[in-house]
């Protein structure tokens, strides 16, 4: 890509922003603030996004998920039968027309169940295991810090539906372990937390928190089992437990719920068994919040200079400036690196050299190359790592080994 066409609108001044991922991403361009807890996702962020949803698909997949893409629209008597339009819990959350009889998708167990029924009858078709990636909406009493909770956001949803409680624990399982792949595959340091229901389910839930400063939950921790109880239930832990645990601020980034019976059973959706009797089904619901992950990992990931996203997920891999005036290995490095596979950014617009640098470290570009007079002279680039210790941390490489120097850098996590 060529910065002169692709639309990075950098600032040099923002205003006051409630979170430092707001402040930082809205810097660099990535989003933009239309209205509390609404924000513009822009090229940066979009390239970005992909990213954390193709891990998170990868894994869904692996576990024998399919992917579909539901209407955010609900019409209300679906959720008259579950008993969610008049329950206060939703009522709260939940944005709705009463005039069209439509609520808008704050979360889709209805559609769901009812769609899964049209085909379903036998234990034979059973499990099923859908997931989506959708924009979700909900009337946040608190929408603030950033990306972190919106009043519209990004989420993965998935259900599971099975013959049997035994059938969704194992499935849950499952699910827990892949979300624990994902998180890993993130760079982020996700605990296994025991939470509340929520208004979900009376049962517990299980969270996935990553410790952050500025998070809004607070988490005890067990640092060695990566497990930990949400402050919400710590009356269920024993002394013994609150002395192994360590007491942190959260992001909760993912969070998956037992739902028994109870919403296949409003739509009258039963399955068939092998001696013909007619039972209830067990479904599960496992969410990941896709914009509140950037929006932590842009939390966690920074420094004075800007954005240091890791290299799986920054929106380019790499950017190349050439400073010679002539552009000529500037264009050669780009279409050498392209046809590697390294994601890289062209910077060719005609700029200072000092506002170029400042640009690539609030991007965060793991991998810079400066080509100029100076490098020119023995044939070598200059290449930066961007989030090494030292910002003059560079070394210098010859033209021609430099794809491959930035292969093996990419390919180390
Ligand atoms: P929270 O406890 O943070 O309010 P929740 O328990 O209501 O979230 P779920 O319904 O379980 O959230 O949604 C699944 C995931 O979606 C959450 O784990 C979180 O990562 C993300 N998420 C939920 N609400 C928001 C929001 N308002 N903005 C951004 N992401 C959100
Ligand atoms: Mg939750």
């Amino acid at each position: 890509m060529r910065r002169s066409q692709f639309y990075i609108p950098t600032r040099r001044e923002v205003a006051a922003q409630d979170s430092i991922n707001a402040y930082l991403l809205t810097k660099a361009g990535y989003i933009s603030q239309i209205a509390a807890g609404a924000y513009a996702l822009l090229p940066l962020a979009v390239r970005s996004l992909h990213k954390i949803e193709q891990i998170i698909r990868e894994e869904m997949d692996a576990i024998g998920g399919s992917e579909v893409v539901f209407t955010a629209l609900q019409p209300q008597e679906t959720w008259e039968k579950s008993g969610r339009w008049d329950d206060p819990n939703f009522r709260q959350i939940v944005y709705r027309d009463e005039e069209a009889g439509m609520t808008f998708g704050a979360t889709h167990e209805e559609p769901m169940a009812i769609i899964v029924k049209e085909k379903v009858q036998s234990y034979r078709e059973l499990p099923v295991i859908l997931y989506q990636f959708q924009t979700k909406f909900r009337k946040e009493l608190r929408a603030k810090s950033g990306l972190l909770r919106g009043r519209e956001f990004r989420m993965k949803d998935l259900y599971s539906f099975h013959a049997t409680e035994k059938e969704h624990q194992a499935f849950y399982e499952k699910c827990a372990a892949a979300y624990g792949r994902v998180f890993t595959r993130l760079g982020l340091n996700a605990y296994r937390v025991k939470a509340s229901g929520g208004v979900f389910s009376t049962e517990f839930s299980d969270e996935f928190q990553v410790p952050c400063p500025t998070g809004e939950d607070e988490v005890w921790l067990d640092h060695t089992e990566m497990t930990g109880f949400n402050t919400e239930v710590e009356e269920s832990m024993t002394n013994e437990q609150k002395k192994s645990h360590e007491r942190v601020r959260s992001v909760e980034v993912g969070n998956i719920f037992h739902l028994g019976t109870k919403y296949p059973d409003a739509f009258d959706f039963k399955y068939l068994d092998a001696d013909g009797a007619r039972k209830s089904i067990y479904m599960g619901s496992y969410g990941i919040g896709i914009t509140r992950l950037l929006g932590v990992l842009a939390e966690l990931n920074n420094d004075e200079h800007g954005l240091r996203l890791p290299a799986v997920i920054a929106p380019f891999q790499c950017v190349v400036i050439d400073l010679t005036g002539e552009g000529v290995t500037g264009q050669k490095l780009y279409a050498e690196l392209t046809a590697a596979g390294i994601e890289t950014l062209y910077d060719d617009r005609d700029e200072p050299a000092g506002s170029k640098f400042a640009d690539a470290d609030l991007v965060g570009f793991p991998v810079r190359l400066v080509y100029s007079q100076k490098t020119a002279q023995e044939g070598k680039v200059e290449l930066k790592i961007r989030g090494a210790a030292a910002v003059d941390d560079v070394e210098l490489i010859p033209v021609e080994e430099v794809a491959d120097r930035i292969s093996k850098i990419l390919a180390t996590p």
